[in-house]
């Protein structure tokens, strides 16, 4: 199946985290078969001094919506993340996937909302997606990614993020 995630990291060596997180993802979760350029933004209902990277890809993966969404969260784990938020809410993190599509598929279970319920109020998320899928509806909206971009009210920051010659890989 096709499957979009969005990778996000705003700890450490952001780009490194995700170098690393596709390694992790093409070795569990399937062939990583486009991957957008990176975007930086900031942080997204939350205060941090860090702004976060951002980075869409285009997987093929033959896991079901249930074993994807507990690949990525394995990976996180593997990359260091620790879930420790009792209050809930946004916090940093070394590493963060989200499932944005699988396929066509509607998802609404109490661990899965698919497509990713606030993909289209998040530049972050849109941009990067629109870079790897211009054409590709949204299957509740009925509207192309870069559609969705277009209209998009958030005003939060997200621009082009260029790797420097030691960081790109
Ligand atoms: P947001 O989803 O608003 O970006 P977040 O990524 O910070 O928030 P997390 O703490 O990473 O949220 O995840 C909370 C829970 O969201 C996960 O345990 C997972 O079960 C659930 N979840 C629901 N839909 C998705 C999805 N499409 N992709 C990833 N996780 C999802
Ligand atoms: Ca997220
Ligand atoms: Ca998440």
């Amino acid at each position: 199946m096709n499957a979009f995630l969005l990778l996000g990291s705003n700890m450490g060596d952001r780009i490194a985290m995700l170098h690393e997180a596709r390694v992790l993802l093409s070795a569990q979760a399937g062939v990583v078969v486009k991957q957008s350029g990176y975007y930086e933004s900031e942080p997204w209902g939350f205060e941090s001094a860090t702004w976060f990277i951002n980075q869409a890809l285009h997987i093929e993966t033959p896991l079901t919506p249930e074993q994807l969404l507990h690949t990525i969260q394995h990976i996180e784990q593997q990359l260091g993340r620790i879930r420790a938020t009792p209050s809930g809410g946004y916090t940093s993190r070394p590493i963060d996937i989200d499932i944005l599509f699988y396929g066509n598929d509607v998802i609404h279970t109490p661990a899965l909302t698919v497509p990713h319920p606030l993909l289209h109020q998040r530049r972050f998320a849109l941009l990067p997606l629109c870079d790897i899928a211009p054409a590709y509806v949204h299957p509740l909206l009925h509207k192309t990614t870069t559609a969705l971009l277009q209209q998009c009210p958030d005003q939060g920051r997200a621009t082009r993020f260029i790797a420097s010659a030691g960081e790109r890989r």
